[in-house]
């Protein structure tokens, strides 16, 4: 819903991230492993390793599948300390293992599937004993998932609308995990006591409201607090900036530098929303405007729409913000229409007569792509601003620096002196996340003092954010991994 009291949320942000950051870590492990602890506590006799191997692991990857509904980066408590690049970066790489423990676990098993249990085996420790309706379960969520995953796997090359794939992707989650409840109840040996079945079932609801959340109740309350299109018009080529306006009582607060999933009037519940940073400044409150690139069949269509068009805002999301960060002076580095949110930050140092010295490298392609120019431009007056439009094929007579946002380009144009104490901003598609953040690195900038966003969810090359966001899920994952050890070596 739109935040009434708090942009963004405030109990994440009073926290320390690394604290919230580590809070999270170790509240997803120990959801992960609960299943399997209760099952290590259970009085019954131990199978054979490779048995109670694969039980440990379709026990944990169903929990941290059913925990990716919750990381999906719609659910401002929990992405708000990470940010919302590494928490989709954690959720497709935590996908990643959770499919391998999933896909493998049935050819774990040595003792019989489906052989009846004797009348001596009371707990199942010679055959699995599964069911007809066990074993149909189990391959519907098996091969469901392997489709999804390859489906994720394959999107980018696929040509499929992003629309379709997240459909399929919902829906494709939601059915593995009924099936997969069938699973574990039907024919998993330990799901027979209580506990664990009740542990089951509630993870399952919180994964079903959470799609009930996203896709029923939020879309009735954002009908309710429909906002209106108030301003269209073209700043750039293939841009448009766009203003919208609360139909009734403004309720909506943010931070400069944050984003929204917005959608226009369309049927409620319909997969049609998508991230926009805010370009505006929280002065300009209760308008928002946005900057829109025309990239896909969505962003294509903004230009046509009418004024009065409703529209729906959630959030604010995000914590690509200047609040709680310092830095002596601030750089900023803006790819193409990442200029967006530091339009918003800078916006906001210029109502607050920020005093530090400013950096802005603002790469475009072409010279009429630059967005804003002479409103850049003025705040070189306003601001302690030194300005840089970087051009990739610049027109001829062009003065000004030339290239790509890369290190060659940026060398000169950054921070000469006391580097590690300016603040590094940098936005844009993630090649230009990647390209800066590695150029970044080499000059040693320290890693708290670089906040990124990028415009897309594909994972980070490795620099030494990447790196860090690998070594976290590295680490979530050993975690999961020795308690699945522990119990498969009782
Ligand atoms: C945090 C964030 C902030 C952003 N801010 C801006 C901004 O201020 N201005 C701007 O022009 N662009 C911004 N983007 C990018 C913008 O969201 C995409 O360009 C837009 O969603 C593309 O939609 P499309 O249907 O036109 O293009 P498509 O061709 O359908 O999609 C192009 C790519 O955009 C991504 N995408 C598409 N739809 C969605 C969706 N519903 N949710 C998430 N990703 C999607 C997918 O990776 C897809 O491959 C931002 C992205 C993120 C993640």
């Amino acid at each position: 819903m739109l935040s009434r009291t708090h942009p963004g949320t405030a109990a994440a942000r009073a926290l320390d991230p690394r604290i919230a950051v580590g809070a999270l870590l170790t509240v997803y492990v120990a959801i992960a492993i609960a299943p399997v602890a209760i099952a290590y506590a259970l009085p019954v006799k131990s199978r054979p390793f490779l048995d109670e191997l694969s039980s440990g692991m379709a026990m944990a990857g169903f929990s941290m599948l059913l925990m990716e509904f919750i990381t999906s980066g719609r659910f401002r408590a929990v992405s708000a300390p990470v940010g919302i690049d590494l928490m989709m970066s954690f959720h497709q790489l935590v996908a990643r293992v959770l499919t391998v423990f999933l896909l493998l676990h049935p050819f774990l098993y040595t003792l019989p599937m489906t052989a009846a249990r004797v009348p001596w085996d009371t707990d199942g420790a010679l055959a699995l004993g599964m069911t007809p309706w066990s074993l149909a379960s189990g391959f519907a969520a098996w091969g469901l998932l392997a489709a999804l995953f390859g489906l994720a796997w394959f999107r980018e090359g696929s040509g499929m609308r992003y629309e379709t794939w997240r459909g399929l992707h919902g829906a494709g989650a939601g059915l593995i995990a009924l099936f997969g409840l069938h699973h574990t109840l039907d024919a998993g040996r330990y799901a027979d006591a209580p506990h664990l079945a009740a542990f089951w079932a509630m993870a399952v609801a919180v994964a079903f409201g959470a799609l009930a959340w996203i896709h029923v109740v939020r879309p009735l309350y954002q009908a309710r607090h429909a906002w209106r299109l108030s301003r269209s018009e073209r700043i750039a080529e293939r841009t448009w900036l766009l203003r919208v306006e609360p139909a009734g009582a403004p309720t909506f607060r943010f931070r400069a530098g944050q984003f929204v999933w917005l959608k226009f009037h369309r049927a409620l519940g319909r997969i049609t929303e998508h991230p926009f940073s805010i370009s505006s400044a929280p002065g300009a409150l209760p308008a928002v405007e946005f900057m829109v690139k025309e990239s896909g069949d969505f962003t294509r269509t903004v230009g046509s729409l009418p004024l009065g068009t409703p529209a729906y805002l959630h959030g604010p999301h995000g914590n690509f913000t200047l609040e709680g960060r310092r830095g002596k002076g601030i750089a900023f580095i803006a790819g193409g229409v990442g200029i967006a949110p530091v339009m918003s930050m800078l916006r906001e140092l210029r109502r607050a007569r920020d005093p530090r010295p400013l950096i802005l490298v603002y790469g475009n392609r072409v010279e009429a792509q630059i967005a804003y120019r002479d409103e850049l431009q003025a705040m070189r007056e306003e601001l302690r601003l030194e300005l840089s439009f970087v051009l990739g094929e610049p027109p001829p007579g062009w003065q000004g620096p030339r290239g790509q946002l890369d290190a060659q380009t940026l060398q000169p144009l950054l921070p000469r002196e006391e580097r590690d104490a300016w603040l590094y901003v940098v936005c844009g598609p993630p090649p230009v996340i990647d390209s800066v953040e590695r150029v970044l690195d080499d000059r040693g900038v320290p890693l708290g003092q670089i906040v990124s966003e990028r415009f897309g969810y594909e994972l980070a090359a490795l620099t030494r954010r990447g790196r860090l966001v690998l070594g976290v899920c590295a680490a979530v994952v050993a975690a999961i991994a020795a308690g699945i050890a522990a119990f498969a070596l009782r």
